[in-house]
C-alpha cells in the first residue's frame, strides 16, 4: 500500500494557494520560507481504513501503527528504529496534589533517542530514502539532532547536525556516538540555523529542519493520535506541551483534527502552549495579538530556547483553534518541576519537558485549568540529556565513610543536604 494515496494536497499555511502533493516542494514557491505548507488528506477515503475495528486488530507497536495518516511510502518504513508508543501513565500523585479530574503523563522520553523528536526525524530519514537522498542534514538545539542521527544511522544515511555554542553535552555525546558530523556554531541556535540553511542549498541535501519541511509535524502528530487511543478515544480536557520552533504543538493539533475528521474523537483538546520567560516570542505574541517578533534566548531550558521561531502561523492557529492559551514559565519554576516530576511520578524530564508540568502548575493556580478538567501532559524528552543542569536543583550527592556508624548517623540524623 502506497499511503501517499491519502494525503491530497499541499497547501501554503500563509496564502492559502494548493499544491499536488507530487511536487517537488518544501515550503511554498511564493511565499518562501514563510509559506509552510500543511499536508492535506482525503479523510474520505481514510474512513475507509481506519475506523474502531482498524485500531483493535493492529499490532503495530510504533508511529507506523498510523499509517493512512502518513506521508510517507510504507515500503520504506520496514527498518527504522521503533519510534512511539511511548507509555501515557495515569497519574496519581500529582493529580491529588493539584486537584484535577484526571492527569496523564505521556513520556516522551522512551523514544529511541529520548525525545518526541525521534516522532519527526525518523519520517525525515524515510523522505530521504524516498527521494533518494544519502545526506540528510538539519540545525537544532539539540535534540532534533541526536534523533535524526540515530534515525539516520540505522537506515545507513549520512547526517550534517548544526548546534548552537551552548547545547548540553548529553545530547552531543549521542549525536557523535551515532556518527553524524557535527558542526558546532559559535553563536546561538539562530546562527546555526542560518548556516545550514545555507549549506543545504549549497550542497543539496535532505533538509530535516523541522518547521520548514511539513512532513515533520505529521510525525510528530501522532503523540496525539497516540493519547486519544491510550485513552479509548475520550481526549481529556487539555493537552499541555512546550514550545520552541512551533512544530510541537502544531502536530499535537494535527493528530486531534485528523481524528476529530474522521469522526473518531468528538472534541478537539484545548492546547496549552508553554514557554519559559526567558524566551516567549510566542506567548507574547498570542497575547498581543500580533506578529512574533524576535526575542533573547534566555533559557534553562535549552529545547525550547528559540529566539526566531521557524513556524509561528502553525505554532499561534494551533492554540486559537483549539480555544487553548499559552502560558510561561521562570526557569526556577521549570526546576522545581523537574524535582517534583521526579519525586511523584518516577518521570525524570530534560529542562524542556519539566516545563510543560510547571505550565500545568502555573495554568492550575490561574484557574485557566480547573478541577473539573482532565489533562495530558506530554513529558518531551528525557533528563539524561542534561544531568548538569539537573544537579543544580538536586545537589551533589554526599559522600559517606564505608561504616555502619556514619551510615546510621547519616540515616538517623534524617539530614538530607539537598533538601
Ligand atoms: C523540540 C522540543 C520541544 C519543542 O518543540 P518545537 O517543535 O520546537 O516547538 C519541546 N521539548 C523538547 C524536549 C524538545 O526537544
Ligand atoms: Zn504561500
Amino acid at each position: 500500500m502506497n499511503n501517499l494515496n491519502f494525503t491530497s494536497q499541499y497547501r501554503c499555511t500563509k496564502c492559502h494557494q494548493t499544491y499536488s502533493i507530487n511536487e517537488d516542494i518544501l515550503v511554498c514557491p511564493n511565499c518562501l520560507d514563510e509559506g509552510i505548507l500543511d499536508i492535506e488528506y482525503d479523510y474520505r477515503k481514510i474512513k475507509k481504513v481506519m475506523d474502531k475495528n482498524y485500531f483493535s486488530n493492529n499490532h503495530e507497536l510504533s508511529i507506523w501503527r498510523y499509517l493512512p495518516l502518513l506521508p510517507v511510502d510504507e515500503k520504506y518504513t520496514k527498518d527504522t528504529l521503533r519510534v512511539g508508543w511511548t507509555p501515557l501513565y495515569r497519574s496519581h500523585n500529582l493529580k491529588k496534589k493539584y486537584n484535577v479530574k484526571a492527569l496523564y503523563f505521556k513520556d516522551e522520553g522512551l523514544n529511541p533517542t529520548q525525545s518526541l523528536k525521534d516522532r519527526a526525524s525518523v519520517i525525515a530519514c524515510v523522505k530521504a530514502l524516498e527521494k533518494n537522498q544519502e545526506i540528510i542534514s538539519c540545525s537544532s538545539t539539540g535534540n532534533a539532532a541526536s534523533s535524526l542521527a540515530g534515525n539516520a544511522s540505522k537506515l545507513g544515511l549520512k547526517t550534517v547536525i548544526f548546534v548552537p555554542k551552548r547545547a548540553p553535552i548529553g545530547k552531543l555525546t549521542q549525536l557523535m556516538v551515532f556518527g553524524s558530523k557535527l558542526i558546532k556554531v559559535d553563536g546561538d541556535y539562530k546562527a546555526a540555523y542560518n548556516l545550514s540553511k545555507s549549506a543545504i542549498d549549497h550542497y543539496g541535501w535532505y533538509n530535516r529542519n523541522a518547521a520548514i519541511n511539513p512532513n515533520l509535524v505529521e510525525g510528530k502528530k501522532t503523540v496525539a493520535l497516540e493519547i486519544a487511543e491510550q485513552l479509548n478515544f475520550k481526549v481529556p480536557d487539555w493537552v499541555v506541551t512546550s514550545v520552541g520552533d512551533g512544530c510541537t504543538i502544531a502536530g499535537v493539533y494535527k493528530g486531534f483534527y485528523d481524528l476529530y475528521k474522521l469522526e473518531l474523537i468528538d472534541k478537539i483538546p484545548k492546547l496549552l502552549g508553554v514557554q519559559s520567560e526567558g524566551c516567549s516570542p510566542f506567548y507574547d505574541a498570542f497575547h498581543e495579538d500580533r506578529p512574533l517578533e524576535e526575542t533573547d534566548e534566555n533559557t534553562i531550558a535549552d529545547s525550547i530556547a528559540v529566539g526566531i521561531p521557524r513556524n509561528p502561523i502553525k505554532g499561534i492557529q494551533a492554540v486559537k483553534k483549539s480555544k487553548g492559551t499559552y502560558v510561561k514559565v521562570s526557569d526556577k519554576e521549570i526546576m522545581d518541576s523537574m524535582k517534583i516530576l521526579g519525586e511523584n511520578e518516577g518521570i525524570f524530564a530534560e529542562p524542556a519537558a519539566a516545563a510543560c508540568l510547571a505550565g500545568f502548575i502555573n495554568a492550575r493556580k490561574e484557574n485557566i485549568i480547573n478541577k473539573d478538567n482532565s489533562v495530558a501532559v506530554i513529558i518531551t524528552g528525557n533528563g539524561l540529556k542534561d544531568t548538569k543542569n539537573a544537579l543544580k536543583v538536586i545537589g551533589e550527592p554526599i559522600l559517606l565513610d564505608a561504616n555502619l556508624k556514619d551510615l546510621i548517623q547519616y540515616i538517623e540524623r534524617g539530614e538530607d543536604k539537598n533538601e
